[in-house]
Order: C-alpha cells, then sequence, then structure tokens
C-alpha cells in the first residue's frame, strides 16, 4: 500500500468518516506529516507518520536515516528423519 493510499484511509477522529489529505509533506527522511479533512463532518486534523523500521534492508543505510532492522522470524532447515534400525 502506497503512503498515499495510506494516509487516505486514516478516519476522522471525530465522526469515524473518511477523509481526504489536503497537503503533505515530509519532515525529515524518516517521518511525514499530512493534513487530513474529513468528507462528512468536515472536520480537520494532522497526522505523523514515522518509519520506525526496516523489514528489509536492500541498500547500504545512510548514517542519516540509519533504522533499526526487524528481527526474522527463524525457521528451524528441514531435517532429514533418521532412519530406525
Ligand atoms: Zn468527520
Amino acid at each position: 500500500m502506497s503512503l498515499r493510499r495510506h494516509l487516505r484511509r486514516i478516519r476522522c477522529p471525530e465522526c469515524g468518516g473518511q477523509t481526504s489529505v489536503r497537503t503533505s509533506r515530509m519532515l525529515s527522511s524518516t517521518c511525514k506529516e499530512a493534513r487530513h479533512q474529513c468528507t462528512a463532518c468536515q472536520n480537520e486534523f494532522r497526522s505523523l507518520t514515522p518509519i520506525e523500521i526496516e523489514l528489509v534492508r536492500v541498500a547500504v543505510p545512510k548514517p542519516s536515516t540509519l533504522l533499526p532492522l526487524a528481527k526474522r522470524k527463524r525457521t528451524p532447515p528441514a531435517t532429514a528423519q533418521p532412519h530406525s534400525a
């Protein structure tokens, strides 16, 4: 899901209605601010979306944006069952 689509899915805290993103901007390389307007009651509010952790690191991170890397669940390797004598 794209960030814009994610931001559109944020519900109005007053009435629970759908919202649209009025404006958005990156506050830093790991945090986005968005202004939302409810399509039902016209309430306006602001949200912050931080990027907290990387799930898969595919590039060498810049020191300024070094985020923790998620711990992966390890599955035990498949082992052959020993034959009984
Ligand atoms: Zn509303």
